[in-house]
């Protein structure tokens, strides 16, 4: 991150002093690293098979922030993601569009990583393929099976629950608790909850590798420690995802990897975090209630809606709706009115006192914000920190008894504070946003008219060019059955109905 280490502000932040609640004990618990100052983090990736929508980026801005802060506490952050590009439902959409399961899952992995940039969350180290992972998910299970907890059948091979007998531990269910989850019937199984770890090939099934079970592919729980094992080793950090993928998911990489290596345990940190639900219900493709991240950017900036996710805490629930997040974004524009009102005092000398001391309420604002992330990643009450700076200092220039020194150093707190939040708080940093200029609209209006050229030539390539490029500078075209279609400019803050 650039600079985003603080200067002589105040207080220092202090690696030592941070609290992280873990899923897995359920409480609140002081930080310590594996290796010192290096911290091993993993995320699970999306499944690459269609667009991804606005919940899975509630949960990828919220890790992105877990890394921004750590790294701005000090600590050296490995952070990994895996991609599920081998999947049921990357065949099954493939087969439907008359595609292969390879250059779908290609496609939406690299709109996936496209609408990521978008977003700002831009702190993930290494995407790891599951399907450049086979030798070490086979590896793996073929441990698994010399150690007993694992066994093989005409249909693939699956973990042997009984055999682990932490297996609940993470989501606190008791044996009869789980009995309730007993899927997958199989009558191949030694116990109803026993899961996939290799599937052997059905009839027809292209996607296999060749294994010591014959053909086939991994099943979904082992990609993930395979991954983990391969980068990290048999212990790490911290562990994430979103609270759905607690049972069965992380509960079987629990057992996976510990009965593999011995060592508990897997993961020190488990962070899960809450849902983004639309009317009360989880946001999800199977239920239809989603928006696509793609389509959220073309009514909202990427900032608004981080701003928006990020006033609520990782682990509670959000509720989505156009309305919450221009509600949300009413108070991100306070905050810029604050930099421009600064901005311009700082240009007019004379308007504010001359002081060389630094501010209390600037070293008060600094300690109050690393409280508040210190203790469990809380963006909620460090928002709420950045508010109270706000009102404070809006009042100070009004009643002009605010120092240069002051302006100074709270314009570069903000600064400071939005590189950990990923959240530009200066406007000008944007380049071009707000309403267009008339010179701004003309030169909008060429590259239409140059682009209609480009269609009516079948140029589609570079006509798509244009229009990608013109939405990076928030600059929105509408392609109309007749004529050169028409554009809007997106707000820097708020969305467009
Ligand atoms: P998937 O591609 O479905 O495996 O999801 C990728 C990540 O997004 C996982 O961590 C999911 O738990 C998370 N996720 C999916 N839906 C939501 C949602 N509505 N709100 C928050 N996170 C979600």
């Amino acid at each position: 991150m650039r600079g985003c280490r603080p200067r002589e502000l105040g207080s220092t932040p202090n690696p030592g002093l941070m609290k992280i609640q873990s899923t897995m004990t359920g409480n609140k618990e002081n930080f310590l690293a594996i290796h010192n100052n290096r911290i091993n983090l993993f995320v699970c990736g999306p499944t690459v098979y269609d667009d991804s929508h606005i919940g899975h980026a509630r949960t990828y801005i919220a890790f992105d922030v877990v890394a921004r802060y750590l790294k701005y506490k000090g600590f050296s952050v490995f952070y990994l993601q895996n991609i599920t590009d081998v999947d049921d439902k990357i065949i099954q959409r493939a087969a439907e569009t008359n595609t292969s399961p390879r250059s779908l899952a290609r496609k939406f992995e690299q709109r996936y990583l496209e609408d990521m940039q978008a977003l700002g969350v831009t702190n993930v180290n290494y995407y790891a393929r599951a399907s450049e992972h086979i030798p070490e998910i086979i590896d793996q299970i073929v441990r698994l099976i010399e150690l007993g907890f694992a066994y093989e059948t005409e249909t693939g091979v699956y973990f042997d629950e009984s055999r682990f007998e932490d297996f609940g531990k993470l989501s606190h269910q008791s044996a009869e608790d789980l009995e309730k989850h007993r899927i997958e019937p199989d009558p191949s199984k030694r116990n109803p909850g026993d899961f996939s770890l290799w599937k052997k090939r059905q009839d027809g099934e292209q996607v296999t590798w060749d294994s010591p079970w014959g053909k086939g592919r991994p099943g979904w729980h082992i990609e993930d420690t395979a991954i983990t094992e391969t980068y990290f080793g048999a212990q790490y950090d911290i562990h994430g995802g979103a609270m759905d993928l607690i049972f069965p998911h992380h509960e079987a990489e629990i057992a996976q990897m510990e009965a593999t290596s011995g060592k508990k345990p897997l993961v020190r940190y488990w962070m899960h975090t809450g849902f983004l639900n639309v009317m009360g219900e989880k946001m999800s493709k199977s239920l239809g209630n989603f928006t696509t991240i793609r389509d959220m950017l073309q009514r909202c900036d990427a900032d608004s809606f981080r701003f928006f996710v990020l006033s609520s805490h990782y682990r509670s629930p959000i509720d989505f709706s156009l309305e919450a997040i221009e509600q949300s974004c009413s108070g991100l524009e306070r905050i810029r009115q604050l930099v421009k009102i600064i901005d311009a005092q700082l240009e007019t000398p004379g308007d504010s006192l001359e002081s060389d001391e630094i501010d209390a309420n600037v070293i008060e604002a600094r300690a109050k914000f690393i409280e508040h992330m210190d203790n469990d990643f809380n963006t909620t009450y460090a928002l709420r920190t950045v508010f109270e700076l706000v009102r404070d200092v809006n009042r100070r220039i009004n009643e002009k008894t605010i120092s240069r020194r002051a302006l100074n150093d709270v314009k570069e707190l903000l600064r400071e504070f939005g590189e950990i939040l990923g959240v530009s708080f200066s406007v000008t940093e944007k380049g071009p946003t707000g309403t267009a200029e008339d010179q701004t609209g003309n030169l909008i209006e060429l590259f239409i008219e140059i682009r209609q050229k480009l269609r009516e030539k079948k140029d589609w390539q570079l006509a798509d060019e244009i229009r990608n490029r013109l939405n990076e500078l928030n600059v929105v075209l509408e392609d109309e059955k007749a004529g050169k279609g028409k554009y809007s400019i997106k707000k820097s803050c708020g969305v467009s109905k």
